[in-house]
Protein backbone atom coordinates (compact mmCIF):
# COMPACT_ATOMS: atom_id res chain seq x y z
CA UNK A 1 0.00 0.00 0.00
CA UNK A 2 1.41 3.29 -0.83
CA UNK A 3 1.03 6.35 1.10
CA UNK A 4 0.77 9.62 -1.26
CA UNK A 5 0.92 13.06 0.10
CA UNK A 6 1.16 14.76 -3.05
CA UNK A 7 -0.58 14.83 -6.15
CA UNK A 8 2.09 14.68 -8.07
CA UNK A 9 3.02 11.19 -6.62
CA UNK A 10 -0.76 10.36 -6.13
CA UNK A 11 -1.00 11.21 -10.19
CA UNK A 12 2.71 8.81 -10.58
CA UNK A 13 1.14 5.70 -8.98
CA UNK A 14 -2.78 6.17 -10.36
CA UNK A 15 -1.32 5.69 -13.47
CA UNK A 16 0.38 2.56 -12.79
CA UNK A 17 -3.15 0.82 -11.72
CA UNK A 18 -5.24 -0.97 -14.29
CA UNK A 19 -8.71 -2.30 -13.99
CA UNK A 20 -11.34 -0.72 -11.75
CA UNK A 21 -10.62 1.89 -9.08
CA UNK A 22 -12.73 2.92 -6.35
CA UNK A 23 -12.37 5.89 -3.81
CA UNK A 24 -12.95 6.11 -0.29
CA UNK A 25 -13.00 9.79 0.81
CA UNK A 26 -12.62 10.33 4.36
CA UNK A 27 -11.48 12.60 6.80
CA UNK A 28 -9.05 10.06 8.53
CA UNK A 29 -9.46 8.88 11.71
CA UNK A 30 -11.02 5.60 11.18
CA UNK A 31 -13.12 3.38 12.49
CA UNK A 32 -15.13 0.99 11.39
CA UNK A 33 -17.80 2.37 9.70
CA UNK A 34 -15.18 3.54 7.31
CA UNK A 35 -13.74 0.50 6.80
CA UNK A 36 -16.96 -1.07 6.07
CA UNK A 37 -16.86 1.53 3.26
CA UNK A 38 -13.27 0.29 1.96
CA UNK A 39 -14.70 -3.16 1.92
CA UNK A 40 -17.46 -2.16 0.00
CA UNK A 41 -15.01 -0.63 -2.38
CA UNK A 42 -13.25 -3.54 -2.33
CA UNK A 43 -15.92 -5.21 -3.72
CA UNK A 44 -16.84 -3.30 -6.47
CA UNK A 45 -13.63 -2.32 -8.06
CA UNK A 46 -9.95 -3.71 -8.57
CA UNK A 47 -8.27 -1.45 -6.52
CA UNK A 48 -9.67 0.69 -3.83
CA UNK A 49 -7.96 4.41 -3.63
CA UNK A 50 -8.64 5.95 0.42
CA UNK A 51 -8.46 9.95 0.83
CA UNK A 52 -7.53 11.25 4.08
CA UNK A 53 -7.96 15.26 4.52
CA UNK A 54 -9.66 17.39 6.59
CA UNK A 55 -11.15 19.50 4.70
CA UNK A 56 -11.05 22.92 6.32
CA UNK A 57 -13.24 24.90 4.30
CA UNK A 58 -16.65 22.08 4.95
CA UNK A 59 -16.14 23.49 8.52
CA UNK A 60 -18.01 26.03 9.58
CA UNK A 61 -17.15 26.75 13.14
CA UNK A 62 -13.16 26.46 13.69
CA UNK A 63 -13.33 25.06 16.93
CA UNK A 64 -14.77 22.03 15.39
CA UNK A 65 -11.42 22.09 13.03
CA UNK A 66 -9.63 22.45 15.74
CA UNK A 67 -11.21 19.47 17.91
CA UNK A 68 -11.14 17.24 15.07
CA UNK A 69 -9.29 14.21 15.66
CA UNK A 70 -6.46 13.00 13.65
CA UNK A 71 -3.62 10.07 13.32
CA UNK A 72 -2.58 9.44 9.79
CA UNK A 73 -0.23 6.57 11.30
CA UNK A 74 -2.79 4.87 13.03
CA UNK A 75 -5.42 5.04 9.71
CA UNK A 76 -2.26 3.83 7.66
CA UNK A 77 -1.99 0.47 10.00
CA UNK A 78 -5.99 -0.02 10.15
CA UNK A 79 -6.34 0.37 6.15
CA UNK A 80 -2.81 -2.32 5.88
CA UNK A 81 -4.45 -4.71 7.42
CA UNK A 82 -8.05 -4.58 5.53
CA UNK A 83 -6.81 -6.04 2.64
CA UNK A 84 -4.62 -6.12 -0.28
CA UNK A 85 -7.14 -4.22 -2.69
CA UNK A 86 -6.42 -0.91 -0.87
CA UNK A 87 -3.46 0.25 -3.30
CA UNK A 88 -2.93 3.89 -2.18
CA UNK A 89 -3.83 6.24 0.39
CA UNK A 90 -3.67 9.77 -0.81
CA UNK A 91 -3.30 11.97 2.13
CA UNK A 92 -2.50 15.28 0.44
CA UNK A 93 -1.44 18.55 2.24
CA UNK A 94 -3.59 21.80 2.27
CA UNK A 95 -1.55 23.44 -0.16
CA UNK A 96 -2.11 20.79 -3.11
CA UNK A 97 -5.65 20.70 -2.47
CA UNK A 98 -5.67 25.31 -2.11
CA UNK A 99 -2.70 25.86 -3.55
CA UNK A 100 -2.85 30.08 -3.74
CA UNK A 101 -5.38 31.86 -5.41
CA UNK A 102 -7.75 28.67 -5.56
CA UNK A 103 -10.90 30.66 -6.53
CA UNK A 104 -13.64 28.14 -7.28
CA UNK A 105 -16.43 26.47 -5.64
CA UNK A 106 -18.86 24.03 -6.56
CA UNK A 107 -22.35 24.31 -5.43
CA UNK A 108 -25.65 22.18 -5.47
CA UNK A 109 -28.48 24.17 -4.99
CA UNK A 110 -31.88 23.15 -3.02
CA UNK A 111 -30.72 20.42 -1.33
CA UNK A 112 -27.98 22.26 0.66
CA UNK A 113 -30.63 24.41 1.51
CA UNK A 114 -31.92 22.24 4.31
CA UNK A 115 -31.38 20.83 7.07
CA UNK A 116 -27.47 20.51 7.69
CA UNK A 117 -27.43 23.41 5.21
CA UNK A 118 -29.27 25.73 7.26
CA UNK A 119 -27.17 24.48 10.60
CA UNK A 120 -23.69 24.76 9.12
CA UNK A 121 -23.90 27.56 6.48
CA UNK A 122 -21.14 26.50 3.67
CA UNK A 123 -20.43 22.97 4.94
CA UNK A 124 -21.91 21.27 1.52
CA UNK A 125 -20.48 24.04 -0.42
CA UNK A 126 -17.04 22.89 1.20
CA UNK A 127 -17.94 19.15 0.88
CA UNK A 128 -19.17 19.23 -3.11
CA UNK A 129 -15.72 21.78 -3.63
CA UNK A 130 -13.42 18.98 -2.16
CA UNK A 131 -15.04 16.17 -3.41
CA UNK A 132 -14.95 17.27 -7.20
CA UNK A 133 -11.18 17.88 -6.13
CA UNK A 134 -10.82 14.67 -5.36
CA UNK A 135 -12.74 13.03 -7.88
CA UNK A 136 -11.10 14.92 -10.74
CA UNK A 137 -7.64 14.17 -8.99
CA UNK A 138 -8.21 10.51 -8.16
CA UNK A 139 -10.36 9.44 -11.86
CA UNK A 140 -12.23 6.58 -10.37
CA UNK A 141 -14.78 4.31 -11.56
CA UNK A 142 -16.71 4.17 -7.99
CA UNK A 143 -16.72 6.78 -5.08
CA UNK A 144 -18.19 5.29 -1.87
CA UNK A 145 -20.50 7.45 0.33
CA UNK A 146 -21.95 6.65 4.12
CA UNK A 147 -25.47 7.17 4.90
CA UNK A 148 -24.59 8.22 8.62
CA UNK A 149 -24.02 11.25 6.24
CA UNK A 150 -27.62 10.74 4.32
CA UNK A 151 -27.82 14.41 3.14
CA UNK A 152 -24.19 14.68 2.07
CA UNK A 153 -25.03 11.60 0.24
CA UNK A 154 -28.03 12.78 -1.67
CA UNK A 155 -25.79 16.25 -2.40
CA UNK A 156 -23.51 14.63 -4.13
CA UNK A 157 -25.30 11.96 -6.01
CA UNK A 158 -26.96 15.11 -7.23
CA UNK A 159 -23.97 17.04 -8.13
CA UNK A 160 -22.59 13.75 -10.36
CA UNK A 161 -25.93 13.72 -11.95
CA UNK A 162 -26.06 17.56 -12.65
CA UNK A 163 -22.62 17.60 -13.67
CA UNK A 164 -22.32 14.40 -15.92
CA UNK A 165 -19.47 13.20 -14.13
CA UNK A 166 -18.26 9.59 -15.38
CA UNK A 167 -18.60 8.19 -11.40
CA UNK A 168 -20.70 5.74 -9.93
CA UNK A 169 -21.82 6.83 -6.27
CA UNK A 170 -21.95 3.32 -3.85
CA UNK A 171 -23.91 4.46 -1.02
CA UNK A 172 -22.85 2.12 2.21
CA UNK A 173 -25.24 1.68 4.87
CA UNK A 174 -24.71 3.28 8.09
CA UNK A 175 -22.87 1.32 10.84
CA UNK A 176 -23.35 1.24 14.98
CA UNK A 177 -21.89 0.28 17.71
CA UNK A 178 -22.96 -2.51 19.44
CA UNK A 179 -25.32 0.01 21.55
CA UNK A 180 -26.86 2.09 18.77
CA UNK A 181 -24.40 4.48 18.39
CA UNK A 182 -23.64 5.83 15.19
CA UNK A 183 -20.31 5.20 14.81
CA UNK A 184 -18.30 9.14 13.87
CA UNK A 185 -14.52 10.06 14.42
CA UNK A 186 -16.29 12.25 16.55
CA UNK A 187 -17.45 10.07 19.20
CA UNK A 188 -13.87 10.14 20.96
CA UNK A 189 -14.47 13.50 22.17
CA UNK A 190 -17.36 12.17 24.30
CA UNK A 191 -16.78 12.13 27.95
CA UNK A 192 -18.09 9.62 29.48
CA UNK A 193 -21.37 10.86 30.56
CA UNK A 194 -21.78 12.48 27.24
CA UNK A 195 -21.07 9.07 25.88
CA UNK A 196 -23.53 7.44 28.08
CA UNK A 197 -26.37 10.26 26.71
CA UNK A 198 -25.52 10.22 23.32
CA UNK A 199 -27.08 6.73 23.04
CA UNK A 200 -30.20 8.55 23.35
CA UNK A 201 -30.75 9.68 19.80
CA UNK A 202 -30.37 6.43 18.16
CA UNK A 203 -33.05 5.31 20.70
CA UNK A 204 -35.36 7.93 19.80
CA UNK A 205 -34.66 7.26 16.59
CA UNK A 206 -35.96 3.62 16.86
CA UNK A 207 -38.97 5.04 18.99
CA UNK A 208 -40.39 7.05 16.38
CA UNK A 209 -39.51 4.15 13.71
CA UNK A 210 -42.01 1.49 16.30
CA UNK A 211 -44.80 4.54 16.20
CA UNK A 212 -44.22 4.44 12.48
CA UNK A 213 -44.68 0.75 12.52
CA UNK A 214 -47.63 0.86 14.62
CA UNK A 215 -49.77 2.78 12.01
CA UNK A 216 -48.25 6.13 12.63
CA UNK A 217 -48.09 8.46 9.94
CA UNK A 218 -48.90 12.35 11.30
CA UNK A 219 -44.99 13.58 11.08
CA UNK A 220 -45.50 15.88 14.12
CA UNK A 221 -46.22 12.69 16.39
CA UNK A 222 -42.70 11.19 14.97
CA UNK A 223 -40.93 14.28 15.73
CA UNK A 224 -42.44 14.52 19.34
CA UNK A 225 -41.54 11.07 20.48
CA UNK A 226 -38.16 12.22 19.55
CA UNK A 227 -37.95 15.94 21.19
CA UNK A 228 -39.37 14.11 24.44
CA UNK A 229 -37.18 11.54 24.56
CA UNK A 230 -34.01 13.92 24.05
CA UNK A 231 -35.55 16.90 25.94
CA UNK A 232 -34.70 15.04 29.43
CA UNK A 233 -31.58 14.84 29.46
CA UNK A 234 -29.44 18.28 30.06
CA UNK A 235 -26.57 16.97 28.08
CA UNK A 236 -28.19 16.79 25.02
CA UNK A 237 -29.27 20.09 23.11
CA UNK A 238 -31.42 18.83 19.93
CA UNK A 239 -30.72 21.35 17.05
CA UNK A 240 -33.58 19.81 14.36
CA UNK A 241 -35.44 16.36 13.85
CA UNK A 242 -36.88 16.32 10.75
CA UNK A 243 -38.87 13.28 8.54
CA UNK A 244 -37.71 14.33 5.26
CA UNK A 245 -38.64 12.64 1.56
CA UNK A 246 -35.64 10.02 0.72
CA UNK A 247 -34.85 11.91 -2.82
CA UNK A 248 -35.64 15.34 -1.77
CA UNK A 249 -35.30 15.91 1.48
CA UNK A 250 -38.44 18.11 1.54
CA UNK A 251 -40.03 18.04 4.77
CA UNK A 252 -43.39 16.40 4.75
CA UNK A 253 -46.58 16.08 6.72
CA UNK A 254 -47.74 12.69 6.11
CA UNK A 255 -44.88 10.10 6.17
CA UNK A 256 -44.46 7.09 3.88
CA UNK A 257 -42.28 4.65 3.50
CA UNK A 258 -38.57 5.11 2.71
CA UNK A 259 -38.84 8.77 4.18
CA UNK A 260 -35.62 9.91 6.29
CA UNK A 261 -35.97 10.40 10.22
CA UNK A 262 -32.93 12.71 10.43
CA UNK A 263 -31.39 14.90 13.26
CA UNK A 264 -28.41 16.63 14.78
CA UNK A 265 -27.59 17.07 18.32
CA UNK A 266 -24.87 18.66 20.55
CA UNK A 267 -24.30 16.39 23.14
CA UNK A 268 -21.60 17.54 25.88
CA UNK A 269 -20.09 19.38 23.47
CA UNK A 270 -19.64 17.48 20.58
CA UNK A 271 -22.12 17.49 17.52
CA UNK A 272 -23.55 14.26 16.63
CA UNK A 273 -25.67 13.72 13.29
CA UNK A 274 -27.82 10.18 13.26
CA UNK A 275 -30.49 8.92 10.91
CA UNK A 276 -32.83 5.92 9.68
CA UNK A 277 -35.04 4.79 6.82
CA UNK A 278 -38.78 4.92 7.44
CA UNK A 279 -39.51 1.34 7.00
CA UNK A 280 -42.31 -1.41 7.83
CA UNK A 281 -40.07 -3.88 7.23
CA UNK A 282 -36.64 -3.12 8.30
CA UNK A 283 -34.82 -4.04 11.53
CA UNK A 284 -32.98 -1.28 13.13
P1 LIG B 1 -15.81 11.36 7.36
O1 LIG B 1 -14.41 10.88 7.61
O2 LIG B 1 -16.60 11.59 8.59
O3 LIG B 1 -15.86 12.52 6.39
O4 LIG B 1 -16.56 10.17 6.61
C1 LIG B 1 -16.04 9.62 5.43
C2 LIG B 1 -17.07 8.70 4.85
O5 LIG B 1 -17.37 7.67 5.78
C3 LIG B 1 -18.41 9.40 4.52
O6 LIG B 1 -18.92 8.89 3.32
C4 LIG B 1 -19.26 9.00 5.71
O7 LIG B 1 -20.65 9.01 5.41
C5 LIG B 1 -18.76 7.61 5.98
N1 LIG B 1 -19.07 7.21 7.35
C6 LIG B 1 -18.68 7.84 8.49
N2 LIG B 1 -19.22 7.21 9.55
C7 LIG B 1 -19.95 6.18 9.08
C8 LIG B 1 -20.77 5.18 9.68
N3 LIG B 1 -20.96 5.12 10.98
N4 LIG B 1 -21.39 4.29 8.86
C9 LIG B 1 -21.24 4.37 7.51
N5 LIG B 1 -20.49 5.29 6.90
C10 LIG B 1 -19.85 6.18 7.66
Amino acid sequence: MLVCNTLKSLREARAELSGTIALVPTMGYLHEGHLSLVRLASEKADHVIVSIFVNPIQFNNQDDLAKYPRDLDRDIELLEQCGTKVALVFAPTLFDMYPPGFQTSVEVSGLNSVLEGIHRPGHFKGVTTVVTLLLNMVQPHYAVFGEKDFQQLRVIEQMVSDLRMSVEIVRAPLMREKDGLAMSSRNVNLAPEAREASLKLSAALNDALSLYRTGERMVSELKRVVEERLAEDPLIQLEYIEVADGVSLESIVSAKENDRLLLAAMVGGVRLIDNIALHIERDF
